[in-house]
């Protein structure tokens, strides 16, 4: 991608209105636009963070067993209505055609799966079973001010489980809770697992999955020495307490929750009267559980967590480019020539080996611009070929996550670049 093409460029200032990090950076360094508050377009560089985001919570899934689909946002108000959503959440947004006919736009996917899978898994032989999808999800969320962390469009992971027992439940949710905190670590997250009540949903358990972040909305206690954690929302214990590990004080901290998981009971299939039958010949409600991830949620955190004040320090795992390649002008016409010729020649290579490379080949922009702008984008690696990285023997290195620079020859570029992606 060379930047002289992208239609998205950067911008000097910060917009005005945003209250957030990731709001701010992630607007000012071309990755997102905002419409509206809470909806956004992802621009290129933007759309390939989402998407490295979005493949790494699909590889875990797919792990785990689980089957991707693609279901309808557009919803029939019928289906709202068998569960009683239609008139108890608050967050639906709902649509009247022309023709008079009501529909919901899906806030999360119950009420669409549920018919879908018990519609055709109607023996007990066909479980236990989990699809999911990588969808967008609409909210009639009353304050959507942290910038894509609380969207009133917004990306989600969400996963529906069925099984025939409590016991083959309880194994897929643990097993699910290790894919989720093993997806958080590859995301370059540390999540805090807090044991919440289910809300609206059911009195059973659930986990909610939680980083630690000042633009977060939720406020959680903690401790050092265990993994306790919960939501101050519900909790028994206050700031200062003694854990009930009994060691370390209850820390509070504020926190985003960045995903959770849900023990549905048999709730979905008794509205919908949609059963199995058992080895018995017996209809039976199905346990279901549901899994969220909010993908777009994680992108703004992730940028909460790796900033500095020059701009965004994106882990490598989801990084829009692995290398902002840099060009410069020189005063003099056959060292420009040289440049170019070098700076082409590694743009070339480096897409020949299938590595991700942002060309700012840009003509007539000042080396401090270039550089301000690979700092504010934050791509991992940044390579400068300029007069006087040549005339110091080759190409300037340096990672975003280091002040240090230096120089690699030219022949040796593409071998340390293969090694950076290793590393
Ligand atoms: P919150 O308490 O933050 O409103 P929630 O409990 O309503 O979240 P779920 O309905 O379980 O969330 O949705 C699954 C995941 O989707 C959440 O864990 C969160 O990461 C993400 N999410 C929820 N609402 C939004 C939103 N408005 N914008 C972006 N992501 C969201
Ligand atoms: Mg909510």
């Amino acid at each position: 991608m060379r930047y002289s093409h992208l239609f998205a460029k950067t911008s000097k200032n910060a917009p005005a209105d945003a209250e957030t990090i990731n709001a701010r950076l992630l607007q000012q360094a071309g990755f997102v636009d905002q419409l509206m508050a809470g909806v956004y377009s992802y621009l290129p560089l933007g759309l390939r963070v989402l998407r490295n985001i979005e493949q790494i919570v699909r590889e875990e899934m797919n792990t785990l067993g689980a089957e991707e689909v693609l279901m309808p946002t557009l919803h029939p108000k019928a289906n709202w209505e068998k569960t009683g959503g239609w008139d108890s959440i608050d967050v639906l947004f709902k649509i009247e055609s022309r023709t008079g006919n009501d529909y919901a736009l899906g806030q999360s996917e119950e009420e669409i799966v549920t018919p879908l899978v018990l519609s055709r898994a109607q023996s007990y032989k066909q479980f236990p079973l989990a699809v999911y999808q990588i969808h967008w999800k609409y909210r009639d969320e009353l304050r959507a001010k942290s910038g894509i962390m609380r969207g009133r469009e917004f990306f989600m992971k969400d996963m529906y489980s069925f099984h025939t027992s409590q016991e083959d439940f309880d194994r897929f949710y643990k097993e699910a809770k290790q894919a989720y905190l093993k997806i958080f670590k590859r995301l370059g997250l540390v999540a805090k697992v807090t044991e919440a009540s289910g809300g609206a949903f059911t009195t059973k358990v659930s986990y909610e999955f939680m980083v630690l972040t000042d633009a977060g909305e939720d406020d959680i206690l903690y401790c050092d020495e265990c993994d306790y954690c919960v939501n101050v929302e519900i909790a028994k214990t206050k700031e200062g307490d003694t854990c009930p590990c009994g060691k370390g004080p209850l820390k509070s901290a504020r926190a985003s929750e960045v995903g959770n998981v849900f023990d549905l009971g048999k709730k979905y299939g008794e509205n919908f009267d949609l059963a199995y039958t058992d080895e018995a010949g017996e209809r039976q409600y199905p346990i279901m559980g549901c899994y969220g991830i909010g993908v777009s949620r994680v992108m703004g955190v992730i940028v909460e967590k790796y900033n500095d004040e020059k701009g965004i320090l994106w882990p490598k795992s989801v990084a829009p480019m692995t290398v902002h390649l840099v060009s410069l002008n020189s005063k003099d016409a056959s060292k420009q020539t040289t440049i170019d010729d070098e700076a082409k020649k590694l743009y070339e290579e480096l897409q020949k080996k299938g590595i991700e490379v942002f060309f700012d080949d840009r003509d007539g922009v000042s080396p401090g611009a270039k550089f301000a702008d690979a700092d504010l984008i934050g791509i991992p690696l940044r390579i400068v070929i300029s007069e006087k990285s040549l005339d110091k023997g080759g190409a300037e290195w340096k990672e975003r996550s280091s002040a240090e620079a230096s120089i690699v020859s030219l022949d040796e570029v593409m071998g340390s670049v293969e090694k950076f992606i290793q590393s």
